[in-house]
């Protein structure tokens, strides 16, 4: 059976004190690590003190974004191996956010994936449709494709480790989450593309998180859904009480 995932997406918010101060409120409460993953994403800016201020604790830090190469002339990314060396576990990768903003795609979201397990870390592959895709009834089509080419070349023990996540965008900060018959239908589907592209024993490992205005209200209908892992948590990660809340649902 497969071990939940809870991580938090603080996006751009927080300054390191203020990231400082929540890791030391949280990090004694944090659920161990046999019954749950509970991630930090917190932004790439502090993610050194985040792995250090974490060291005895059971909470995983993940960072938001990287770039597809080692090191070079990329001024102003951010080095997936420099990442790597700092005990990052997770990057989290084509959220729609990048996506829509940063232009970031499939294609990109493939490369950084494989940058980020040659560097020892596990990618947190976001893939979601918009509200006009959802409504034409081609959402399973459209997330199916970012699945495809996002795992592209992978191992099957790679696909087996990482970890999905299904954010679809008209539920992201909008307070309008998707039905647990919506999560669980989608998170379904993108079990069954991965045991087309891979095996159904890579299919049954693999995670998949569901994401999108996800509360200490209401997650425990999300986990409730055979397919769904975990979640994908933006603002209710934010504050020390409603993140504990998540992981203790679990
Ligand atoms: P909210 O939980 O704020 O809707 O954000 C979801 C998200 O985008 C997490 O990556």
């Amino acid at each position: 059976s497969r071990k939940p995932i809870i991580a938090g997406n603080w996006k751009m918010n927080k300054t390191a004190a203020e990231a400082r101060e929540f890791i030391e409120a949280v990090k004694n409460q944090v659920p161990a690590n046999e019954l749950v993953d509970s991630v930090v994403g917190a932004p790439n800016l502090f993610v050194e003190g985040m792995t250090k201020g974490t060291k005895d604790s059971e909470l995983k830090v993940a960072a938001q974004n990287c770039y597809f190469e080692d090191e070079g002339a990329y001024t102003g990314e951010t080095s997936p191996k420099a990442l790597g060396a700092l005990g990052v576990d997770y990057v989290i990768i084509g959220h729609s956010e990048r996506r829509d903003y940063f232009h970031e795609t499939d294609e990109e979201v493939n490369k950084k994936a494989h940058a980020i397990f040659r560097n020892d870390m596990l990618p947190i592959i976001c893939c979601g449709e918009s509200l006009e895709t959802y409504e034409a009834g081609k959402a399973e089509e459209f997330v199916g494709g970012q699945i495809k080419a996002a795992l592209k070349d992978l191992s099957a023990d790679q696909v087996a480790s990482l970890v999905l996540a299904y954010e679809p965008i008209w539920a992201i900060g909008t307070g309008k989450s998707a039905t647990k018959d919506d999560a669980q239908k989608m998170c379904a589907h993108i079990r069954s593309v991965v045991a087309g592209e891979f095996s159904q024993d890579v299919a049954d490992k693999v995670r998949i998180q569901y994401g999108g205005s996800v509360k200490p209200e209401n997650i425990a209908d999300y986990m409730a859904c055979p397919d769904v892992d975990g979640a994908l948590v933006g603002g209710a990660s934010l504050k020390v009480d409603s993140f504990l809340a998540l992981l203790e649902a679990v």
